[in-house]
C-alpha cells in the first residue's frame, strides 16, 4: 500500500489496485505550497470526509469539478459540500451502519472533535492579530464541523485507521483496541498538549503502527508545526511498544 501525505488530514492511498483520499487540503493560504493539485485525484475513486472544517473540506468542490470521484461526507458537511457545487450525483452519506466500500471494507465510525484549549487559543489570538482573528471566525462559520467520523480500512488482512480529529472519547478509543488496529493515521492538531493527549490515546488503542499527521504548519499564521520528537517523548513515556512512521510533508511511504 502506498500512502501519501498531502499536509493537514489529508491522504492519497493506493491499496488493492484502488485509489482514495481522505480529507484533501491543498490551498494552504500562507503555507509552504503544495506540488499537488486537482489533476493529482484523476484516478481517485473516492474521498472520504472526517468533518467539515475548511482545512478538511475546502478544495473538494474544485478536485470534484475536474473528477467522476464519489465523496463520502457526514450528513451536514454533505449539504455544504452540495450547496459549494459537488454534484448531488457524487455525493454520498457516510454512513456508520455498513461498509461504504465492500472490496476495502471501508467503515465509518462516529467521533468526536479535539477541544481547543485555552493556551491554544490564546497563542493562536496572538499569532492572528485582530484581521487574522476575524478572518479566522468567517472560515469558522463558513465551513462548520459537522459530525466527525473517523474511517477503517482493511489492506492486505491489515487494518487502517484514519483519525480526523483528536477528540475520540474513551468508549471509542477501547471499541478500536478491540479492533486490534494495525496502522493508526493519527491528528497531532488541536490542543496545546496535542503530542501528550493524542499518546494517551495509543496508549489505550495500542496499534502496531503509529503515522501522524496534522502536525504541518498548513495555514499560517493560525496553524504552528507542531513537534513530532515530542509526540515520540510522549509515546515512550506511555510505553508504546509499536511503531512511528513518520511520513514528510507531501511524501509517500510503502507500507
Ligand atoms: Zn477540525
Amino acid at each position: 500500500m502506498e500512502i501519501t501525505w498531502l499536509g493537514t488530514a489529508g491522504f492519497i492511498i493506493k491499496s488493492n489496485q484502488r485509489e482514495f483520499a481522505f480529507d484533501p487540503f491543498l490551498s494552504r493560504g500562507n503555507g509552504k505550497k503544495s506540488p499537488f493539485s486537482k489533476d493529482s485525484f484523476a484516478n481517485t475513486e473516492a474521498i472520504y470526509v472526517g468533518h467539515g472544517h475548511f482545512d478538511h473540506t475546502f478544495d473538494i468542490p474544485e478536485i470534484m469539478a475536474h473528477s467522476e470521484a464519489h465523496v463520502f461526507a457526514p450528513g451536514l458537511t454533505g449539504l455544504f459540500l452540495k450547496a459549494r457545487g459537488v454534484r448531488s450525483s457524487k455525493m454520498l452519506l457516510a454512513d456508520s451502519k455498513e461498509y461504504l466500500n465492500k472490496e476495502l471494507k471501508m467503515r465509518a465510525f462516529h467521533s468526536s472533535h479535539v477541544r481547543f484549549d485555552w493556551p491554544l487559543v490564546s497563542s493562536t489570538v496572538r499569532r492572528c492579530g485582530v484581521s487574522g482573528c476575524l478572518h479566522t471566525l468567517k472560515l469558522g462559520v463558513g465551513y462548520p464541523k459537522g459530525l466527525v467520523q473517523t474511517y477503517m480500512f482493511e489492506d492486505r488482512g491489515k487494518k487502517i485507521l484514519f483519525i480526523s480529529s483528536a477528540g475520540c472519547t474513551q468508549k471509542e478509543l477501547k471499541m478500536y483496541r478491540e479492533l486490534e488496529i494495525d496502522f493508526l493515521l493519527a491528528p497531532l492538531q488541536g490542543h496545546s498538549r496535542i503530542q501528550e493527549l493524542v499518546a494517551e490515546h495509543i496508549r489505550i488503542i495500542q496499534p502496531k503502527v503509529v503515522i501522524p499527521h496534522h502536525h504541518d504548519d498548513f495555514y499560517p499564521p493560525l496553524s504552528q508545526e507542531i513537534s513530532v520528537d515530542e509526540f515520540r517523548d510522549q509515546l515512550k513515556r506511555v510505553q508504546f511498544s509499536g511503531d512511528l512512521i513518520e511520513i514528510g510533508l507531501f511524501e509517500s511511504a510503502q507500507i
